[in-house]
């Protein structure tokens, strides 16, 4: 081990601080959010910094003296004189101060982590000064990990230690009590920032600390994005790993069925067009059956579920027989399929409005409101379109769009399958005639395709 790791208190403690330019500021952030009591030496001040810290630290302002050094519990050097982060240093260690000379490691007598902050949760990262640039990258991938909520859950926690000592004298139950805390559904509610429920919740947990635990599981219905599972949300990732059985569709790739914890039971509630493995009524009960028998449930849906995915429905069940659940949003074909094209939805010189709408057939016809998706200076998105596509084109040229509105058919979209055709209103029935074109198939169309060939980026 190079270093020795500790954490140091510095509520009310003086701390000297010699510079006062922009990384003296980061230094003095830093400090300052610990509770130092920050004297800052240096002849000139920055702007920034009279601006944030102005009154709230000592502020001498002229060169360093030796006779500064004294009374300090950390001193930082943060100056762009060599020779006066050197004296800083040498001084400082004469008498035993910890020092820090920024960016100087062979000067330093401690040196200062990347963190992640989830005050009262502190993560530091260090790679004994050698390598900032890998702690910085360790430190993305921790942020982008721990929730931001993190903090609030251990605050709650640490004030809620000595209650639960009480109504739980035994120390191995009570780490069992906390570890189901951190990882079920009371956590979940600080996540989501129901603050408030979170520690009621709690509070009834810890009065009922003894008896044997209800049995009621929750369900979670979440947006599996259009494909890559890049796209995923954390918090459905996070949800997905605990999951004690999934349900999920045929939009939902193996890919992303892997992410789910593994020894969870996977049921497959597939739906192809007008021919649903398990009618939709069953899907509902099914999700109420499984949280009664206290299984966490995860409901996986491509896309968003709120958007053409009967999220609505799946969860009206669920509220009328009071079973707890959550919904993950996530990325919609729309949205998923139009990036990964390089087609915007919106631009400021094609289109002020975009439509999603549902091309699916009924009575072996689409029945949409011609006179809206004809308007100018709009795209339209259209989900299960690709049977009704002939009727689509016909219908909107009838009502005066032009017959060389360019349109899109996204095939896969974000997907290493991929594929994108462009065509205009009067073409495309004949280019997916002459395609294979294979399902799911998202259509765009509007004057922003004609952006495509310029903006296209992703090659699968
Ligand atoms: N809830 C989903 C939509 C479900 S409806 C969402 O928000 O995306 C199913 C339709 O979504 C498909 O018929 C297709 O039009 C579209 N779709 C879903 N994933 C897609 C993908 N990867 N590529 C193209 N279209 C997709």
């Amino acid at each position: 081990m190079q270093n020795y790791p500790i954490f140091i208190d510095l509520k009310g403690h003086p701390c000297l601080i010699v510079g006062a330019g922009p990384v003296a500021l980061r230094k003095t952030r830093l400090m300052h959010s610990a509770g130092a009591k920050i004297t800052v030496v240096a002849p000139d001040m920055c702007k920034d910094m009279r601006e944030e810290f102005g009154g709230q630290v000592v502020y001498h302002a002229r060169e360093f003296h030796e006779s500064d050094i004294t009374g300090y519990r950390l001193i930082t050097a943060a100056t762009n004189a060599p020779e006066v982060n050197k004296r800083v240093s040498e001084l400082a260690q004469a008498c035993n101060v910890p020092v820090n000379v920024v960016d100087e490691p062979e000067l330093c007598s401690f040196i200062t982590p990347s963190i992640v902050d989830r005050s009262p949760v502190l993560i530091a990262i260090s790679t004994g000064g050698g390598a900032p640039v890998l702690a910085r990258l360790l430190r993305a991938k921790l942020e982008a990990l721990i929730p931001a909520s993190y903090g609030k859950l251990a605050g709650t926690m640490s004030r809620y230690r000595d209650a639960l000592k009480t109504a739980m004298p035994d120390e191995r139950n009570r780490r069992i009590f906390w570890e189901r805390v951190v990882q079920g559904p009371i956590a979940e509610l600080f996540f989501s920032g129901r603050n408030n429920e979170a520690e009621k919740a709690l509070e009834s947990e810890i009065k009922r600390a003894n008896d044997a635990p209800e049995n009621t599981g929750e369900v979670w219905l979440i947006g599996a994005g259009p494909g890559e599972p890049d796209l995923l949300t954390f918090r459905a990732l996070r949800l997905m790993q605990q999951a004690d059985v999934v349900l999920y569709d045929r939009l939902v790739s193996r890919e992303i069925l892997n992410l789910t914890r593994r020894d969870a039971d996977r049921i497959y509630v597939g739906k192809k067009r007008a021919n649903h493995a398990l009618p939709q009524g069953e899907i509902n009960q099914t999700l109420v059956d499984l949280a009664k028998q206290g299984k966490n449930v995860v409901r996986l849906k491509g896309g968003d579920p709120f958007i053409f995915g009967r999220g609505g429905e799946e969860i009206e069940l669920l509220a009328q027989n009071r079973v707890p659940f959550q919904v993950v949003p996530g990325v919609t074909a729309a949205s998923g399929c139009a990036t990964y094209a390089g087609i915007p939805l919106t631009h400021r010189d094609h289109a002020q409005s975009c439509l999603f709408v549902t091309g699916h057939l009924k009575d072996g016809t689409v029945d949409l409101n011609w006179e809206l998706l004809s308007t100018p200076q709009q795209t339209v998105a259209i989900y299960m379109g690709l049977v009704g596509l002939p009727i689509i084109c016909e219908q909107l040229m009838a009502h005066g769009v032009s017959a060389e509105m360019p349109i899109a058919l996204i095939q896969q979209g974000t997907t290493k399958d991929q594929r994108v055709y462009i065509g205009t209103l009067s073409t495309m029935p004949d280019v997916i005639d002459q395609q294979k074109v294979k399902a799911p198939t998202l259509i765009i169309i509007g004057s922003v395709v004609s952006l495509q060939s310029q903006l296209s980026w992703f090659e699968p």
